[in-house]
């Protein structure tokens, strides 16, 4: 069973996995024992221009089910294209797959005094100052943001981060909020400062626009994050070669964090995030319905 893009035919799958450029992790499916490579590395072309390369995988769920899944680094690509046209490619790519349920990890920086480099952050909500390409995908849809982040899958993130967390001797929390930033530069302390006052924990220029572009297409999603160093003016003073290495040593393996949990979660959606896709236009279904 196949989806056409106008350059060739996608798997069709119901899961996606987007590795963060932070942290570069899960440098191939296949190096994970339990996953077949079906498709490696593929471009495809979109009205929005080409994907990122995607490989599609299949792996055994903990009910002994196979699962197809897409995995794409989205800021990978050429840089030509532009950052948002190659993620509205990509998510075009992704519903017409079929992805429902999309699982994330990237590197992230902290802004508060709270958590420290290595600890692992799964946001419930975020704030988001950079322009917007919301509406694009799918043009005059309405999407709630009310739980951006999906239970189920941040459920699931918990529960393997806190494993990962308890071999890695380092802590996880479930509880933050994610700013985004828009780089390639830094953050200056008064930016930083500024979000943080705004009720900003985190920031990272991964997440957005992915978190709204997936409700967009239907598709549930959440993320974790490790955090890889202080923000600009948190700590007088923070250090570029922890930030290198964190990456090198440890956040290799956030992707296998985000893959326990893609296996683990419940075959069916048990959450609400398909209802808030078009809330308006289902009231006025309802309303309609009504008279
Ligand atoms: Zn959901």
């Amino acid at each position: 069973m196949v989806a056409s893009s106008e350059t060739g035919q996608i798997a069709a799958a119901e899961y996606a996995i987007l590795g963060g450029s932070g942290t570069g992790t899960l440098g191939s499916p296949e190096g994970d024992p339990r996953a077949r490579v079906v498709q490696r590395e593929k471009v495809f072309t979109t009205p929005f221009g080409d994907t990122p390369p995607l490989t599609n995988f299949q792996i055994t769920d903990d009910a002994g089910v196979e699962r197809s899944v897409l995995f794409v680094r989205p800021h990978e690509g050429r840089p030509e294209a532009g950052r948002e046209a190659r993620i509205l490619a990509l998510f075009w790519l992704l519903q017409r797959a079929g992805v429902r349920r999309i699982v994330a990890e990237s590197g992230t920086a902290s802004i508060t005094q709270h958590f420290h480099p290595r600890d692992l952050i799964i946001p419930h909500d975020f704030i988001d100052l950079t322009r917007q390409c919301g509406g694009q995908l799918v043009p005059g849809s309405m999407i709630s943001m009310r739980d951006p982040f999906c239970p189920d899958i941040r459920e699931a993130l918990w529960q393997r981060s806190r494993r990962f967390a308890a071999d890695k001797a380092t802590r996880v929390f479930n509880r933050a909020v994610h700013a985004t930033v828009e780089g390639p530069r830094f953050e200056t302390a008064a930016e930083v400062a500024a979000l943080a006052r705004l009720g900003g924990d985190i920031i990272g220029q991964a997440v957005t626009p992915a978190v709204y572009l997936a409700r967009e297409i239907g598709a549930c999603f959440a993320t974790v994050e490790m955090v890889l160093n202080y923000a600009e003016g948190v700590r007088p003073e923070w250090d570029f070669d922890l930030l290198r290495a964190i990456v090198q040593e440890g956040a290799e393996e956030l992707g296998g964090v985000a893959l326990d949990a893609l296996v683990a979660l419940p075959p069916q959606p048990e959450c609400s995030c398909a209802s808030l896709r078009d809330p308006v236009e289902r009231g006025e279904a309802r309303a309609a319905a009504q008279l």
